[in-house]
């Protein structure tokens, strides 16, 4: 199995799976002509070894609490890391309201959600069936991750943070770079979501086309004005703990679904690396 080989089992999974449909009389949404979650999928490969996820256990990475690619699994070789760009439709969609989520993105950012454990659980097995062990951090049981500031749990001096970060897993497998508002920005833009494995299988790693962890960001300050809340400022970049009150406010409002996503959609980044 080469990167070839995983890219064509992801996107037949991504083309066929009935997961991936928006189940009209769930989404609440009508009218759509192609009502799908998510496009075919970006894929990166970096080396279980690279230095970068050694770095990350730095105080100015992620902290000593990221577990590298070998602690997840020891013989582990290589990580795979995808990126799934949202359908025009749900991007589009959630465009036109300044402060509330649309219909289609508030499905694409939860049942997409349990689309994209499958399609992850899914990848898992193929290499498993091929006799290499691969194991998906963010559902193993090792996995912790922190939403909010609290004292009382481990790690308190670390809040909006986890074990295992699909962006910097992403940024370090050559999927693309960080931007202002947080998210990453691949060749198909940052409206979207990450998923990653660890395998003992041998691929050759992608080569980042980049140096530094904000070069695809212009700063153009659109995703500071797109935010409701003001959660993100060209000094400070986001400030998670406003950025997550108010996913929660949205919680409240379409229960049991949430989200925003108002930085990602009608900006520069949106669908594409901005001055490309
Ligand atoms: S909208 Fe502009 S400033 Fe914000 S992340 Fe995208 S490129 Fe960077
Ligand atoms: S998700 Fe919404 S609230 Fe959070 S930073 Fe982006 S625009 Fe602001």
């Amino acid at each position: 199995m080469n990167k070839m080989d995983i890219m064509s089992l992801a996107e037949t999974f991504v083309n066929s799976s009935k997961d991936n449909i928006m189940m009209q009389e769930r989404a609440n949404v009508h009218q759509l002509s192609e009502p799908k979650i998510f496009e075919e999928p970006l894929c990166g490969i970096s080396a279980a070894t690279d230095s970068l996820y050694y770095e990350l256990k730095n105080e100015t990475g992620i902290g000593e609490h990221f577990l590298l690619p070998q602690q997840w699994l020891p013989q582990a070789k290589s990580v795979i890391s995808f990126f799934l760009p949202f359908t025009e439709q749900v991007r589009i969609s959630n465009r036109k309201d300044k402060i509330q989520p649309s219909q289609e993105w508030l499905y694409g950012r939860v049942e997409g959600q349990e689309f994209i454990k499958k399609f992850i659980i899914h990848i898992q097995q193929k290499i498993q069936q091929t006799g290499y062990k691969a194991i998906v951090p963010a559902m193993d049981e090792k996995f912790w991750s922190k939403s909010k500031y609290d004292s009382a749990t481990a790690h308190p001096d670390n809040s909006f943070t986890s074990n295992w970060s699909e962006r910097h897993v992403a940024f370090v497998s050559g999927l693309g770079t960080f931007g202002l508002s947080k998210g990453i920005i691949t060749e198909k833009g940052m409206a979207g979501r990450l998923a990653s494995l660890v395998t003992d299988m041998e691929l050759a790693p992608d080569i980042r086309l980049y140096k530094e962890i904000y070069e695809y960001c212009t700063e153009c300050g659109a995703c500071v004005k797109r935010c409701p809340v003001s959660a993100i400022s060209l000094a400070q970049g986001k400030n998670h703990d406003i950025c997550s009150s108010f996913l929660n406010s949205t919680k409240e409002k379409y229960a049991p679904r949430y989200g925003c996503g108002k930085c990602q959609t009608a900006v520069p980044c949106e669908n594409k690396i901005p001055y490309v």
